[in-house]
């Protein structure tokens, strides 16, 4: 009964005071003690094993101070669980980004390479003379229609890719020691329009956005 007024004083709401405000107080050692009719008799008894205000106060603050801390620190473990679980994510999204980027730009790198590995061998001599011999041997006519226009000239049952990809050739020189390259029975008259539809054709590969 006495406690539960000593621990309302330290609250100290407005409720409290005017309570305090009415009650008789009285001097035990260095403390002054807040007490009603009934408390004076309970404090007579027991006042050498009772707290004092002001010991109860300041373990009251101290347990606050203790327990706000904890709460403190439990949700800065939290804030910071979340914060480390989304700097992962960020982390792993950019991860998985700069990897796509890098076989991106490494298939288009080989790509590029390949058109103008490509587009040096189509300027050699040897090119136009194999050339010339695929055209005569079909009668200067698109093997698939006939036509006579736009005729281009398909490595027919092995693309150029495939022999310069089997025999490692990166320049004019290896390009000229391939036989496979210029074998004319792998040669073939072609319209545009056919040569187009042909899997390896840069038109066809553009169109299907592959790369070979
Ligand atoms: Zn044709």
């Amino acid at each position: 009964m006495c406690k539960l007024q000593l621990s309302s004083f330290i609250s100290m709401n407005l409720a409290d005071k005017e309570y305090l405000s009415s009650l008789e107080k009285e001097v035990i050692g260095n403390y002054v003690y807040f007490f009603s009719p009934l408390d004076k008799e309970y404090l007579s008894h027991f006042k050498d094993t009772i707290e004092t205000l002001e010991e109860l106060k300041k373990y009251k603050s101290w347990y606050q101070r203790i327990f706000d801390s904890k709460k403190l620190s439990e949700a800065k473990r939290i804030y910071k669980e979340e914060i480390d679980t989304i700097v992962k994510k960020i982390s792993d999204l950019h991860k998985e980004q700069r990897e796509e980027e890098r076989l991106l730009y490494s298939k288009k790198t080989k790509m590029d390479k390949y058109w103008q590995l490509r587009k040096e061998i189509e300027s050699m001599p040897q090119y136009g003379i194999w050339r010339q011999a695929v055209l005569q041997k079909f009668g200067r006519k698109c093997a698939v229609c006939g036509s006579t226009e736009n005729l281009e000239v398909d490595h027919r049952y092995k693309s150029f890719y495939a022999i310069t990809k089997e025999y490692g050739i990166t320049n004019k020189v290896q390009a000229y020691g391939c036989a496979e390259l210029w074998d004319i029975d792998n040669g073939a008259p072609l319209c545009k329009t056919h040569h187009d539809q042909t899997p390896s054709s840069r038109k066809y590969l553009q169109t299907n956005q592959k790369t070979i």
